[in-house]
Order: C-alpha cells, then structure tokens, then sequence
C-alpha cells in the first residue's frame, strides 16, 4: 500500500478548520480532485464553503459524503493539534479521527478505483459546518446539487461512528433527540416559616422523570434514555428556600413511540405548579433499506473476514440531511476517540480502512443496483 491516504490526512490536518472549515481546505480537495479527473464545484452558502465533486458517465451514482470542520481543541494538547505526527503506530491531530482520517483512507481509494473503468459514477459532497450543523451545510449543499443531478441511490459517510473497532459497524439511522426543561417559582422565605418548599416537590418530580421508563428499544434502536444535565436553584445562603429552580434534560428516543407520545409520557409527571418546555430538535429515522443494509452487510463481511454489527449507535451527522434524498450508512473510526484532547487514529485503523473502503466501492459497483 502506498502512502496516499497519510499523504491527504497530512495536508487536511494542517489546516486548523475548526468549524465552520475555511476555503483554504476547500481549495486543496477541489485542485486533488480535480488532477485526478473530478469536476468540482465549491457551493459557499453565507460563511460556510462546501464542495461537490462528479466523476464518470453511469447510470448508477455512488456518493461518498463527509465533514472537513472539527471541534476546538482546547488548551491541554501534548502534541499541536494542526500538525500530523506519528509516534507509536498512532497519527495525531484534531479531525484525525473525527473524520479527517477516514475521508483520508476514503479519497485514496477512490483514486485507486478510478483506475480502472466500471459502470459507476462518484459523487463526492463535503461541508464545512456538520460539528454545528447550521442549515449552510449539507442542507444548503444538497440544495444547491438538486438542480443538476436529480436521481441519487446510495451514500457512504466515512464518520466517526463505530462503537468498536474500524470498519465493523454499520450504522443505519439515529435516535431522535428532545430538550425538557423544568422550573418552579415561588416566594422566598425563611427556612423556619415554609409550610411546603417548592424544592422539595421539584426534586420528586425530578426522580419521577429520571425513574420512567420509556421503552425497550428494538432491533435496531436501544431504548430511549433521559439524562438530567443540569439542577440549578440559584442558592449559596443555609437559611433561605429559594425562589426559582431549574432543571434540564435530553431525551434521545428510537421509534418505538413517536415524539408526542413520549411528550405525553413526559408531561403527565409534571404536577400543576411546575411548568415544564419540551422541544423535539430531531426525530429518529432509519436512512438505508434492509436491501442494501443486507448487501453492504455482506461486502463488508467479506472484506474483514468477518459478521459486522448493523445499528443506530451515536449521535447526529450530516446522515440526518442524506437519508432524504438516497440510502445512506456511516462506516468508519471508533467513536470513543472524537472529540478527545490529543486526538487520533491507529495508523493500522487508517490502512485497514483503506481496504475495506476499495472493497466497499468495488463490491457495490458490482451489484444489481435494480
Ligand atoms: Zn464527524
């Protein structure tokens, strides 16, 4: 194997594209992919550059989608976060795993792919704001694509998103997610003279939303789960109740209820007295037909040797735009290393990822895309 792969996440990482990612990046994909035949266009919508790039004549249409933006990488680096270095059979950077380094192994194979003629056109979508996800993303992009190309099958987003190793996870959909937010209000007193403190009554509806039990998940969804993030009641004196108390939550679901069934479930625990503002700021969805799971399922068993796990594990990407439009799944690197100070990825993971991408993009070219 040549060095290609390492040779692009060197270049993608020394451009600090904390997001939204710049045009410099941009830049540097368009004339790559453009010395290797592409015809590209950079879609900028307000501050955030975006880049499709079209190659061959089939009638069939792989697209390959990813993010160049990262999330800060804050103060307590070891190494400097926008330039690659290799120690110890690991490449660290910020984006080296979320996901640099995957659409790095992905761009190499598709140059290596392209060698040779097939039947199937590439299309390559890549945005400079997924890490926020404003609507100048792949929602502006996808867009701005439509009115050229109009029939669109299958997408592969090379994301951070396996809950184990590279490579063997499927991930097909994402769980919904909803913000509650709780509040009471009341006089301030004495802590001798309060016949019912507010606060008391707030932290048992605070258990009762804890304690629900909303479902068991399925075959692809594991149940849905609230989590407490934050109990605020503005306090530091002994002697007082206080007067406002606050509370928050997120809710990710599956789509064993819908999203107003679980407001229901939710707001009948909250008692007059408390207000309560839930807002659903995604639904789950599943983005790709049991068809095409079962096929990729294959190709990427053959590829590694082995069964890999199809699911809906982890958070939003640019997938939730996608699924819209065309069969999408995320295949890519562990989803424990985003984000995390000293970011990286195995350098045995962005090899392995490079054959197993090859593969994935040979094997669907050869199905029956019918
Ligand atoms: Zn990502």
């Amino acid at each position: 194997m040549d060095n290609l792969h390492i040779e692009i996440l060197r270049r993608l990482v020394s451009f600090n594209t904390v997001t939204p990612a710049g045009i410099d990046i941009m830049l540097y994909c368009k004339e790559l992919l453009e010395s290797w035949g592409f015809t590209v266009k950079i879609h900028q919508s307000e501050n955030v550059p975006n880049l499709v790039a079209y190659i061959g004549n089939g009638v069939k249409t792989l697209c390959i989608a990813g993010h160049l933006d990262v999330v800060e990488p804050g103060n307590n680096w070891q190494y400097e976060p926008f330039t690659l270095i290799e120690m110890d059979g690991k490449l660290y950077g910020r984006g080296t795993n979320d996901m640099k380094g995957s659409l790095s192994s992905m761009l190499a194979s598709i140059h290596d792919f392209i060698q040779q003629s097939s039947g199937l056109s590439i299309m390559i979508l890549l945005t400079g704001d997924e890490e926020i996800m404003t609507n100048n993303g792949m929602h502006s992009l996808m867009n701005y694509v439509t009115h050229f190309h109009k029939s669109f099958d299958l997408c592969i987003l090379p994301e951070s998103c396996s809950p184990g190793e590279a490579g063997e996870y499927i991930k097909i959909g994402c769980k919904g997610s909803m913000n509650i937010d709780i509040s009471s209000h009341a006089p301030q007193g004495h802590v001798a003279n309060i016949p019912n403190n507010h606060l008391h009554r707030f932290i048992d509806t605070v258990h009762k939303l804890i304690g629900l039990h909303i479902d068991d998940g399925n075959d692809v969804f594991e149940p849905s789960k609230l989590q407490l993030t934050s109990i605020d009641v503005d306090n530091n004196t002994r002697n007082i109740v206080p007067s406002n108390i606050f509370a928050q939550f997120n809710v990710r679901f599956n789509n064993v209820r819908t999203s107003e069934q679980i407001k229901l479930m939710f707001e009948k625990l909250v008692p007059s007295g408390i207000n309560s503002n839930i807002e659903v700021l995604s639904e789950p969805f599943i983005g790709c037909s049991v068809e095409w799971q079962a096929k990729l399922r294959c190709i990427v068993g053959n590829s590694l040797n082995k069964n890999v796990a199809v699911g809906t594990f982890g958070g939003n990407s640019d997938a939730k735009t996608l699924h819209k439009y065309m069969n999408v799944v995320e295949i890519g690197t562990p989803l424990a290393q985003a984000h995390i100070t000293d970011e990286f990825i195995l350098k045995s993971d962005i090899d392995k990822l490079r054959s197993l991408y090859y593969d994935l993009i040979s094997g669907i070219a050869s199905q029956n895309w019918s």
